[in-house]
């Protein structure tokens, strides 16, 4: 199977390859030339345990590494790593099932993809005989940066350089980050805000000389941003899981249709979901839950993708975007797989900020529902199912929730599973905050504790461990120094 760009059919790698680039030269995504289908029934599906599964899904997509390269990265991804043998649970909660992706080193969603996209890169890299070490370069706002950390640490063949606002992130954040061990990561504050980092991160990457200079020196830069495949097809594993899990505990029939809800920011999740609907899942509606920055509601709802408008923050960091990179590959199916459509779309998109779909792509859109929550409704699903059930949920989760029961009326009666893409214990103040504690003069460890004890549930790993770890990374620069800085954690 090859991959070609979003913006130019022509532009096709195997999937190694598009592994290693990240993004197409012509800025545009990688997209499966056809989008596979299972070549194995549910039912017998429904019989593998979670690696067994990937390797059936991964094997469609990823069809130039042999049986033994690609289960050597998933044995080496979904390992005790999660602190579940089931790496993806599912909660039956109040007539809808949670599907916990936050079972992983960072007890947040972007674990499911991270934990195996350096073993993907490092593999792929033998199969292509590249002989310089591979470098991620990454700019944070928080959570991708120690999720990339925690998944390339110590990886061999793989060095990490993170790069996040001094003050723009979270205590627990920037501790979480300080902290992280691994002889190949290096972690730097830089004195500036988020898009000093990622303006300077770009340069690099797109500094032909500077990329000359490494190379000589055994090195090459590669990205772990969101838009890779080798992010997006891991997740399509955990939605047939999801699946073959009610198959198995007779919670559903076969061939019944399910919904599935996201909560919603940069496209990624619920585009897996979509895919996994492509080949063959039966998928009813696929909910795309938004937060107050809602610019994929107002999308799906009138056809227009419109950026110009307010970046506002909220309880639900991770879905604080306004371009959302992962919609391009759905333009680009819903134009049936039209390049220069999506291309032209694009443009629009970077010159103005906007653009606006056709009726006929809009009618293949009929898959989807939207919806999206305020910051107080968002609390008050907090609020609202902990008092009925115990059960927890955290803010980005607490907006898909939202999103699910204010649809509820228009949904057929399917049974829905909502993706739960971070552990409560990741923003402890918010959830305690919904339901009415007091988190005043509490530090981060209170307020994990006085969580424990109201939902009756452990304290994660992710955060006991940050008590006694030692900082390892204190280097903080000015942001004309980044490209300096990456020198120097080469030489
Ligand atoms: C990244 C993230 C999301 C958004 O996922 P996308 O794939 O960007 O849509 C939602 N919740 C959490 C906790 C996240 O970290």
């Amino acid at each position: 199977m090859l991959y070609n760009s979003t913006r130019n059919k022509n532009l096709k790698l195997p999937a190694s390859l598009a592994i290693l680039k990240g993004l197409s030269d012509d800025g545009g995504l990688f997209v499966p030339e056809e989008i596979p289908v299972f070549d194995r029934s549910l039912d017998e599906l429904k019989e593998l345990d979670y690696r067994e599964l990937a390797y059936e899904i991964m094997k469609l997509y990823f069809d130039d590494f042999t049986e033994d390269e690609l289960k050597a990265c998933i044995n080496a991804a979904y390992d005790d790593k999660f602190d579940t043998e089931e790496i993806a649970p599912l909660s039956y909660v109040k007539n809808v099932y949670y599907l916990e992706l936050f079972h992983g080193k960072t007890i947040a969603f972007k674990d499911m993809a991270l934990s195996i996209l350096p073993h993907l890169m490092t593999s792929s890299a033998k199969k292509n005989d590249l002989k310089e070490e591979i470098v991620i370069l990454t700019a944070t706002s928080g959570d991708t940066g120690k999720a990339a950390l925690a998944g390339f640490a110590d990886v061999p063949g793989t060095r990490i350089m993170v790069f996040y606002p001094r003050d723009g992130v979270s205590a627990i954040q920037k501790l979480q980050m300080i902290t992280q061990t691994g002889d190949n990561t290096s972690v730097v504050g830089v004195n500036g805000n988020f898009d000093d980092c990622q303006s300077a991160v770009k340069a690099i990457f797109n500094d032909a000389e500077f990329a000359r200079e490494i190379k000589e020196k055994g090195f090459c830069f590669s990205s772990a941003n969101s838009i890779n495949i080798g992010r997006l097809i891991p997740q399509i594993v955990y939605y047939v899981y999801a699946y073959c899990r009610l198959l198995k505990d007779g919670r559903i029939n076969a061939n019944d249709s399910i919904n599935i809800c996201v909560p919603t920011g940069n496209f990624g999740n619920i585009l897996a979901a979509y895919y996994a609907k492509r080949m063959g899942l039966p998928v009813k509606k696929l909910i795309c839950a938004s937060n107050e920055n809602k610019v994929l509601f107002d999308f799906f709802k009138d056809g227009i993708y419109d950026k110009n408008r307010p970046f506002i923050l909220t309880s639900s960091p991770s879905m604080d975007i306004l371009i959302s990179s992962n919609l391009e590959r759905l333009i680009y199916h819903i134009a049936g797989d039209n390049d220069e459509k999506c291309a032209s779309l694009m443009k629009g998109l970077a010159e103005n900020g906007r653009y606006e779909i056709d009726d006929e792509m809009r009618s293949h859109l009929s898959d989807f529902l939207e919806g999206f929550a305020t910051e107080e409704q968002t609390f008050s699903e907090i609020s609202r199912l902990f008092g009925e059930t115990g059960y927890v949920l955290d803010p980005h989760t607490a907006v898909a929730s939202y999103v699910y029961n204010s649809l509820r009326d228009t949904l057929t009666g399917e049974e829905t599973v909502i993706a739960s893409t971070a552990s409560p214990y990741k923003f402890a103040s918010s959830v305690l905050k919904a339901v009415g504690e007091d988190v005043s003069s509490k530090d981060d460890m209170q307020l994990a504790e006085k969580l424990s004890t109201m939902s009756n549930t452990e304290i994660p790993q992710a955060i006991t461990e940050l008590k006694n770890a030692p900082i390892r990374h204190t280097k903080e620069i000015e942001k004309t120094d980044m490209k300096k800085t990456v020198t120097e954690f080469l030489s």
